[in-house]
């Protein structure tokens, strides 16, 4: 457990600056960074084959997955994306190789997205002062009641 954040730290500070991360590593949930960090070293070991159907492992090219385009979206076989409904690491290897970086929040489901959290949490904040704030004022109001009962007597 200590060594896997070790290990997501350290990986984590060489790719913040790299165009996946810095497109959506602020809007993800913390699971979700990190397995796109991890999905995204792991990347660099994949390479697309000369007629692009498929997907091969560097050091070892028998080992392949079959990558095809569906809707402008690259699906890969290894199962990965449909399961976590984030992009495999053959999918980052394709999407980098392409130079189509900045497609990769169509890869990633809503879920895994916290920004939407935000927002709601500021109404919630908004609505209790309001509440407050009028809850102060009937208050008041009630004071000044009792005094102008207390002057009329
Ligand atoms: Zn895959």
């Amino acid at each position: 457990m200590v060594f896997q954040l070790l290990q997501f730290n350290t990986y984590y500070s060489i790719l913040k600056g790299s165009p996946f991360i810095l497109k959506v590593g602020n809007i993800l949930t913390e699971f979700a960074l990190q397995k796109l960090v991890i999905n995204t070293i792991k990347s660099m070991s994949w390479k697309g084959s000369t007629d692009g159907k498929s997907i091969l492992k560097v050091e070892n090219p028998s080992i392949q997955y079959l990558v095809h385009q569906e809707e402008g979206k690259f699906l890969c076989s290894c199962g990965f994306s449909r399961a976590f409904k984030l992009p495999c690491e053959h999918v980052l290897s394709f999407l980098s190789e392409k130079k189509q970086e900045d497609q990769i929040l169509g890869y990633i489901d809503i879920r895994w997205r916290n920004s939407i959290q935000i927002p709601k949490e500021d109404s919630v904040s908004n609505e209790l002062k309001k509440i407050i704030e009028e809850k102060g004022k009937i208050e008041e109001m009630n004071d000044q009641d009792v005094q102008h009962v207390e002057n009329s007597l």
